[in-house]
This record gives structure tokens, sequence and C-alpha cells, in this order.
């Protein structure tokens, strides 16, 4: 379902009141109150006139309204039934806001690119789905110009994390192949209400071209990534047997004996890339 609120008339006064109080938790609803924070997600974010940007998770608007007062439009995508009214009657204060009621994995951002700029993502995620919401944003990385999501501090310090850290994982290799990542800020639990039992920090991702990214074939890339942080006590030569053998590992300047999180990105896709070309017939 897709709803168009536009901004024609003033709203009643305390039109926002129709938000129910109680927070779903299967939802991950923790909504945003600090001003400064909120301030500092839009002016991270600095809309610029013909941006195209696109809010998950609205909620009751903490950081929607905010930035339909700086841009003047923007398209929303929540999943809950009970705040897509008061959400839309709320904005006509602020702006053109189009809402698309729908859960965000099903959203195909490409399609909604289509015909535009690319998308600007932005969005306080619901912490239990953040890596299901991060994977399918990458599926769509050509259409989307930057994201930037407040997370859980821990996923955010894994997914920039640099070889040989402790969080240094599948994640980090994911994400770093396709975008620049750069952590921005931390929120404390404060922030929000309910306070979630852990600090949270908002990121910056920007989608790499694909020129730039290298990555011949993009599931393999994922199979090779998988297996190898899939046993990640293992060395290279045992956790990718069965896809990759020692020549392959050494032939993609890797060492056989080292283990996946000593591995930096660039030699993931040195070794999915030459996979293929391996493991062919001659
Ligand atoms: N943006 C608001 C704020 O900062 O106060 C709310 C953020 S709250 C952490 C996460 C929001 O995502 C909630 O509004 C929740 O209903 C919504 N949500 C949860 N699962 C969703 C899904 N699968 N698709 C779209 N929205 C979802």
């Amino acid at each position: 379902m897709s709803i168009r609120s536009h901004a024609s008339t003033k709203p009643a006064k305390g039109a926002a009141q129709g938000f129910s109080a109680e927070a779903k938790k299967h939802l991950g609803q923790h909504f945003l109150h600090e001003r400064g924070i909120i301030a500092k997600i839009v002016q991270a974010v600095n809309p610029q006139p013909g941006d195209r940007l696109v809010e998950i998770g609205p909620g009751q608007g903490a950081i929607t309204f905010p930035l339909l007062d700086k841009h003047g439009e923007l398209t929303v995508i929540e999943f809950d039934r009970d705040l897509i009214f008061p959400l839309t009657e709320a904005a006509r204060a602020h702006g053109t806001l189009e809402v698309i009621h729908r859960d965000v994995l099903t959203v195909d951002f490409t399609a909604l690119a289509r015909g535009g700029a690319p998308l600007r993502l932005v969005g306080n995620l619901p912490y239990n789905l953040s890596s299901p919401i991060l994977f399918h944003a990458l599926d769509h990385a050509a259409a989307i110009r930057d994201m930037h999501f407040m997370l859980q501090k821990e996923v955010v310090d894994r997914m920039a994390a640099a070889p040989g850290s402790k969080v240094y994982g599948r994640l980090s290799v994911m994400l770093q192949a396709y975008c620049a990542v750069t952590p921005l800020f931390n929120v404390p639990p404060g922030a929000f209400r309910p306070p979630p039992k852990v600090d949270s920090a908002v990121v910056r991702l920007v989608p790499r071209t694909p020129d730039s990214i290298g990555i011949a074939d993009p599931k393999r890339f994922t199979e090779v990534v998988r297996a190898a942080f899939g046993q990640r006590r293992k060395t290279l030569r045992n956790a990718l047997s069965g896809v990759a053998d020692g020549t392959m590992i050494e032939a993609a300047g890797l060492r056989p004996d080292a283990r996946a999180e000593q591995i930096e990105v660039a030699g993931f896709v040195r070794l999915a890339n030459i996979m293929p070309s391996l493991s062919m017939p001659t």
C-alpha cells in the first residue's frame, strides 16, 4: 500500500497525538527523542535540492519531520499499520510525504529509484533486522547514493573493523567490499524511548562504483567470504576446503595457513576472482 500525503492544509493542533504511546518490541521500536542527536543526523545527511530521500522505519516521525522541514519531500517505508495514519496526518505540516506501508525487506529499491536520482537512505533501524536490511540494501547498491543508519554500536564496530580486529568478520568484509563505511557518532540509550539495552551509533555507507569494487562474480564472492568466516578459528585451507584448495589460495597472494580474520577485503576479492578461472578445465 502506498499513501501520499501533501502539505496542503495546516495541521490540527496536536496532530501527532494519534501516535500510540506503546512501543512494539517485536518491531524494534525505540523512538528517538533527543533533539541534539536528531539534528546531528539531519546535518550528516545534509539534504540537497534534487535528492531522493527514503527513510526506513519513520516511527513517530522523530527524524522524518526535521528532514521534511529541511527538504520538503520524503518517502518513508513503515511496517507498523498503527503508525501510518498519525504519521501521514502530522506530516502535512512539514512537507510532502510518500508512505510505503510495507516490510522494507520486500521493497525493491532499484524499482523505487528508476527514472530518478539514486536514493539516499536514512533510518534508525529496527535492530533485530539490521543485518538483513544492510544486505538487502547491498543487493540494490547501484540504486543507492548513500545511507545514514542508526544501529547498535557493536554492529557499527563490526561493519567498520579492520583485519586483525576481534570483531572483523563477514559483515566487515561484505560491507567494506561494496561501500565506504564511516562511523559518525555514538548515541547513548537515554536518547530513545524506551531506551535500548545497548549503545547505538550512526554510520554512513557510500556504495562504491561497480568498477572500483572489482568483484567478478558477487555470488562467488559471498560464498567465499561465508565459507572463510564460517569457521573463523580454522586456517583458510581448512575453512575453504571444498571451495578452494591451497594452490588457489596462494595464487590469490594469500597464505593457506592464515585465518580469515587476518585477510583484508582485497584479498577476498582476489581469491573469489581467481577461482572460476582456476577451476575451469584448460
Ligand atoms: N525513526 C523512528 C525514530 O527514530 O524514532 C523509529 C525508529 S524504530 C528504532 C524502528 C522503526 O522501524 C519502527 O517505526 C518500526 O515500526 C519500523 N519497522 C520495524 N520493522 C520494519 C520493517 N520490516 N519494515 C519497515 N519498517 C519496520
